[in-house]
């Protein structure tokens, strides 16, 4: 069995739908069949508009087991997440974030991609994708062989020095953490996105390191909330998107603007948007296709009808 019939068959025992159904069974061949007939109108789609540019969001990986931060009509689901400049500001914010960390990383550290990141590389290597943006920090598309992907929001699995541009490995960073603070190892909590996690006690004992050239403060390189994407990445989307036919927009309702951004450019410039998630997104108005259901599932079919 090849990885991306293997990653499918899995997805296919846990269908997502939002139908309210109660019956699994029900829900289960409506999620497959309405998937059917969506995968069709995308499978047009893409082969009238290739190659596109896709950007993709939390709601592509959280059949990997990440969880993401808004619910279907683009809503918090939970507190909002850590502001960066509270991140550079306070001690007491970085040892609640790196305390925390601990026990959320492992879980996107560990996380395999799913069929919608196989089947996507898949329309990459068949020259059905130009380029990938995707807004998630988790590298799953980068796992999957996608060879084209713009981090957009950067990249969790790197350390960054904010002083001197130091980087360390992620990993290599929480065996420090760890070693300096034996106490708060071993803690168990739910996770929380962006290898956060759900852990409230008192974070005051944390020992934080800082960097070892110049004993700057040290940061995931990711763009928190209220941080700027640096122009030239921004820049490297616009020109994505100009040299593709279209975009297609998968697992994002794009409240964020760094995000929204691209499905209004698309529309400026006259190139076709698709948005394949379910719910509500801030581009509806600006879609020429827009589809609700599975991910997974339909982008399976997608890659059989093209
Ligand atoms: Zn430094």
């Amino acid at each position: 069995m090849n990885p991306v019939t293997e990653s499918v068959s899995t997805l296919n025992k846990h269908p997502q739908n939002t139908h309210g159904l109660r019956s699994t069974n029900n829900a289960a061949r409506l999620s497959v069949s309405e998937s059917e007939s969506e995968a069709e109108r995308l499978a047009q789609f893409l082969r009238a508009n290739a190659p596109v540019t896709i950007l993709t969001g939390a709601g592509i990986s959280t059949a990997s087991g990440i969880p993401d931060y808004r619910d279907e009509n683009g809503n918090w689901k939970r507190k909002q997440p850590v502001q960066h400049q509270e991140f550079m500001q306070s001690l007491d914010v970085r040892r609640r974030y790196w305390a925390r960390s601990l026990v959320g990383w492992p879980v996107m550290q560990n996380a395999a991609p799913n069929g919608a990141h196989l089947f996507i590389q898949t329309l990459e290597q068949q020259g059905v994708v130009h380029r990938v943006i995707t807004q998630n920090v988790d590298r799953l598309h980068q796992k999957a062989g996608s060879e084209r992907t713009i981090d957009l929001h950067g990249r969790a699995d790197e350390v960054i020095c904010m002083s001197c541009g130091e980087r360390h490995n992620r990993h290599d960073w929480h065996q420090v953490c760890a070693s300096l603070n034996p106490h708060f190892r071993n803690l168990q909590a739910d996770v929380a996105p962006d290898g956060d996690a759900d852990l409230e006690m008192d974070f005051s004992g944390f020992n934080v390191p800082d960097c070892q050239q110049c004993e700057g403060i040290m940061k995931p390189d990711v763009v928190f909330f209220g941080d700027n994407v640096p122009r030239p990445r921004v820049d490297e989307c616009f020109e994505a998107i100009d040299q593709s036919r279209a975009l297609l927009v998968i697992g994002s309702s794009l409240m964020v603007y760094s995000g929204f951004r691209f499905a209004r450019h698309a529309s400026v410039t006259g190139k076709p948007l698709a948005i394949l998630t379910r719910g509500r997104t801030r581009a509806d108005e600006l879609a020429t296709l827009q589809l609700s259901a599975d991910i997974g599932n339909t982008l399976q079919h997608t890659v059989k009808y093209l």
